[in-house]
């Protein structure tokens, strides 16, 4: 996608029924949760309900739009009891790789919706309370009519790994470290931070961090009191000369590899304050999305090229999933007991994997719903149907301020990243309709020094051709131009099965 900075979902069916719509729950503050939000608000002003952390890290995002002043945020947590338009809506604390991740019970007229946002059970958090099962059961007492559940890992069998296992693996890094350490993760992942803090007091060590949403988050989570450190833990960059390398700990942005993130420049030695030195630890603590491998593992070997040690996740427990395995879907299931049940949150096959599970559970087949995104799904105390389909898809933002982009723009700057672009440049005499110099051909990313002698020959041959044409007939300037750009395009796809963009500029004079 060349010169599309963001991909946000086509928001016009919104937009379309915007009197219909009350307000937008946000279940927690990940990027794929929250980052559209402000899109969506520039176009309808409804107000956002979310917990502490949610709209403090939403509202950073709106003050770069300066959105903020006119957003209505509400903050809600646990005992919080919202009613807007029929629905009445509860919250329930869960765990997830971001603190203040909460369940949603909507109890609307036809019964009651539960969802369970991204969520894991982890019997053994880190500076959080377990996800609350009692909460589950108690609403599953008063009759769920349908449940969405996160199918993200219900393709991997047992529970995910705990948090604190993850802190116990980086512990033995930490003690073992005779040089600097580069952790590397997710800047919305708290508790893992959180831990690295911890480890680093630990083992009196000092912390700098590098990376804009690196430092954004943890400001804002020690403003929130999201984070704990000790006064003088994190130091900044111009202070790490005063201490030893084995003293050092830099917590930095670009986990998955990101081209302008903090890792991938001090590994291709493009960071203004710091580069690798030989036996440096790096660790990768979070896993790869799937589709960033090629990125990540690029600047892992040229980590190791420059002398570092890098763990990552194949290697040593170093991360752990937010989102749960089978056996905990399995287990909240069986607390909540819904008639219908909807796998949400993951790829197609992992919602199929969910929906497998949901049915060795016991929920009749005809009550599992596999929908996909723009399917419309009509909601009755006694049944559910799936029949309408709307419009859906995606919008691409250019961030260098333009705005939307439409389909075709993105289309063309595909084929002119692609296959180039040829321009010719023809002079004709308006009153002989001749030629009045040689044609100018120029061509950008599209053909090989090898070709382009005898390629260009051929156009000229071709042009003159077409030229002669026009010279005997009476067709206009623009059939002119026409009948250029077809022949043309015809014949460079002939010969190198490429289809550059062709640009024929004819002038009168
Ligand atoms: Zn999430
Ligand atoms: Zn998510």
């Amino acid at each position: 996608m060349p010169g599309v900075d963001i991909v946000i979902p086509d928001m016009s069916y919104l937009v379309k029924n915007k009197e219909k719509i009350r307000g937008v729950f946000i279940t927690h503050g990940h990027e794929d949760h929250i980052g559209a939000v402000g899109y969506l608000l520039k176009e309808v002003n409804i107000p956002v309900y979310g917990a502490k952390l949610t709209l403090g890290l939403l509202e950073s995002k709106l003050n770069e739009m300066s959105l903020l002043t006119s957003a209505k945020l509400v903050v809600v947590d646990s005992t919080s009891k919202i009613s807007i338009g029929c629905f009445k809506l509860e919250f329930i604390p869960v765990n997830h790789s971001i603190p203040d991740t909460y369940a949603v019970v909507i109890t609307s007229p036809v019964g009651i919706i539960l969802h369970t946002a991204d969520f894991k059970i982890d019997f053994n958090p880190v500076s959080e309370k377990v996800t609350d099962l009692n909460r589950f059961s108690e609403v599953g007492n008063r009759n769920v009519l349908l449940m969405m559940a996160d199918s993200t890992n219900a393709t991997k069998e047992g529970y995910s790994m705990s948090e604190k296992a993850v802190g116990d693996s980086l512990d033995n890094l930490f003690r073992k470290a005779s040089s600097r350490i580069i952790v590397a993760s997710f800047a919305s992942n708290i508790h893992r931070i959180q831990q690295i803090l911890n480890l680093s007091e630990k083992y009196k060590k000092k912390v700098c961090i590098f990376g804009y949403s690196m430092r954004n988050n943890i400001k804002k989570s020690m403003e929130l009191g999201y984070i704990q450190v000790k006064k003088g833990v994190i130091i900044e960059d111009f202070e790490i000369k005063n201490y030893k390398s084995k003293d050092i700990v830099f917590i930095v942005t670009g986990s998955q590899g990101e081209v302008n993130s903090a890792l991938s420049k001090i590994a291709f030695r493009k960071h203004p304050k710091i580069s690798i030195e030989k036996n440096d630890l790096v660790i990768i603590s979070a896993s790869v999305i799937p589709g960033n491998e090629k990125y990540l593992y690029r600047v892992i070997n040229e980590l190791f090229k420059n002398g570092a040690n890098v763990i990552y996740q194949t290697l040593h427990e170093v991360h752990a999933s937010g989102h749960a395995y089978k056996q905990e879907l399995r287990l909240l299931i069986t607390l909540v007991r819904p008639k219908y049940y909807m796998p949400v949150h993951g790829e197609f096959m992992h919602m199929e994997s969910n929906a497998m599970l949901a049915m060795d559970m016991g929920i009749n087949e005809k009550n599992i719903f596999l929908l996909e995104n723009g399917d419309v799904m009509n909601v009755n105390s006694n049944r559910i149907t799936v029949e309408e389909r709307i419009n859906v898809g995606v919008s691409f933002i250019d961030g260098s301020g333009v705005g939307e982009l439409g389909d075709d723009v993105l289309k063309e700057r595909v084929i002119l990243a692609q296959d180039g672009i040829v321009n010719v440049s023809i002079v004709i005499d308006k009153e002989a309709r001749t030629l009045k110099a040689e044609p100018v051909i120029i061509t950008k990313g599209f053909m090989y020094e090898k070709e382009y002698d005898d390629i260009i020959k051929k156009i000229r041959i071709m042009l003159n051709e077409d030229i002669d044409k026009y010279t005997k007939s009476s067709i206009s300037i623009s059939d002119l131009q026409n009948v250029i750009k077809k022949r043309l395009r015809t014949y460079l796809y002939q010969e190198t099965k490429r289809n550059p963009v062709v640009l024929p500029v004819i002038m009168e004079v």
